[in-house]
């Protein structure tokens, strides 16, 4: 039986999933609603129509159907690189001589180099479909801004991105993948804005966050007529799309009847972890089955493991709507010397109640740990891991390693988000021992937590 498991799980194009899963039809207490930061009241689909596409805003705002089916379009472009493979990690379990057996759902076959272009194809498709000119966004290290350049240029759309502006510096190949794709890239904070002038006038010099590149994003697409703005993390919608990779992930075991034990994701805003949970943690809720669900996150920028469970904004320049949400306070930004991604202050509503609700766990690692990890894994699978995917290998080996202790022989699934290619400066600190690992004290957390808006 167990021989019969191959090195990669391939299902094929017919059985790419119809429908994307909506994970909080099955919540019995579902995340509560985003707020006007204004008013502080509830967001109706007319405010959030001006700052997000249609389509978008009703899946948003979708509690209630569980399956909504995937447009023949996106399907078509989905074929182009899915289904994904699941691949048994056979070579890292003879390497830890542990008796788990390790699967990978590898997310980083196309040339974005992580899973954001399965919701940033959905996202264009939208906008398209709505008659829109095109898009702003912001992006971190780049995986999002380089996937939504695809997208857009795939359906003929203007992508404009806010990129961070550390990430500018540091990674001008991302940049230049994008433009290559026809997106326009924009370091953040700018002073192409006018909260990014207000930022730079309060921060000089500062490198920048997500949060002030959300600001600026948001602002260009509400001033600018045929605009939306589109966000590669966080949001229902985009966990939503992301639950293709859980679909198929529970199909190819199903195939060969192989139950997991531990489902392990990394988080940053909670999209891959989110969509490669869903149909698990469906079950879980609908009392259907079992699993034991891991988010693992940098401990630099520990929103599930440190932060509080509140509304706040998912932007510096609170401009945002309110989200209640495991967040460090908009204003918290990672110390610079964090490389291994995962850089947001927030976390997606949905895992946060269900974290909140007792129905996953939540670890952190240091980012010296997770390049190990890294490093490992590369050796002996080969794939050149992003160090955001990482952070999934380094529980994944831990808990590998445990069951060597324990002589148990649990099945352990993680999510492999992407490559990390465009990484090598932060593989470089490493190799050259010059990467550090900062913990933020209580007292700094404190600071961030007192400065969160008084709504809760
Ligand atoms: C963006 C990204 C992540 C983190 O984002 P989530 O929304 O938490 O999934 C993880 N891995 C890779 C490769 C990414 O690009």
């Amino acid at each position: 039986m167990e021989q019969q498991i191959p090195y990669k799980i391939y299902l094929d194009e017919t059985e790419l999933p119809n429908a994307w899963y909506n994970l909080r039809a099955d919540m019995p207490v579902k995340p509560a609603p985003l707020l006007n930061p204004g008013t502080l009241q509830p967001l109706t689909a007319q405010e959030l129509d001006g700052i997000f596409c249609e389509a978008l805003v009703a899946q948003e705002l979708n509690e209630t159907d569980a399956y909504i089916p995937i447009p023949a379009e996106i399907r078509d472009f989905y074929k182009m690189y899915r289904p994904s493979p699941l691949v048994r990690a056979y070579c890292l379990e003879k390497q830890l001589g542990t008796p788990a057996k390790i699967y990978y759902k590898f997310e980083g076959n196309n040339t974005s180099g992580s899973h954001k272009l399965n919701s940033a194809i959905a996202q264009a498709y939208y906008a398209k479909e709505q008659g829109l000119k095109g898009v702003t966004t912001e992006t971190g290290a780049g995986q999002w801004g380089t996937a939504l350049s695809m997208a857009c240029s795939y359906f003929g759309l203007d992508c404009k991105v806010f990129m961070v502006k550390v990430s500018y510096e540091q990674k001008p190949f991302r940049r230049e993948v994008m433009r290559t794709y026809g997106a326009s890239v924009v370091p953040s904070p700018s002073d192409t804005t006018e909260v990014g002038r207000k930022i730079l006038a309060e921060h000089p010099g500062t490198g920048g966050s997500l949060g002030c590149a959300i600001s600026e994003a948001v602002e260009v697409a509400t001033v600018n007529p045929g605009y939306r703005y589109v966000l590669g993390s966080v949001l229902n919608q985009v966990l939503l799309h992301q639950s293709v990779i859980g679909l198929e992930t529970k199909a190819a075991l199903d195939k060969y009847g192989v139950k997991p034990d531990m489902i392990i994701g990394c988080a940053g805003g909670g999209s891959n972890l989110g969509g490669l949970i869903a149909p698990f943690m469906g079950e879980k809720l609908r009392g259907e089955a079992d699993y034991r669900i891991i988010a693992v996150e940098p401990a630099s920028c520990p929103s599930f493991t440190r932060g509080r469970f509140a509304y706040d904004f998912c932007d510096t320049g609170m401009i945002c709507p309110l989200a209640k949400m495991y967040t460090l306070g908009s204003g918290f930004i990672p110390s610079p010397n964090h490389a291994g991604g995962l850089r947001f202050h927030g976390m997606s509503t949905t895992l946060s109640q269900l974290y909140h609700d007792g129905y996953m766990e939540a670890v952190s690692v240091e980012q010296t740990k997770v390049f190990e990890a890294a490093e490992q894994f590369a050796r002996v699978e080969g794939i050149l891991p992003a160090p955001e995917s990482a952070h999934a290998i380094r529980v994944a080996i831990d808990e590998a390693v445990k069951c060597k202790e324990t002589g148990e022989a649990k099945t352990i699934v993680f999510g492999l988000t992407g490559t990390g290619y465009f990484d090598m400066v932060a593989y470089q600190k490493f190799h050259e021992g010059a990467m550090s690992d900062y913990i933020p004290t209580d007292e700094e957390l404190q600071a961030s937590f007192d400065r969160l808006p008084r709504v809760n």
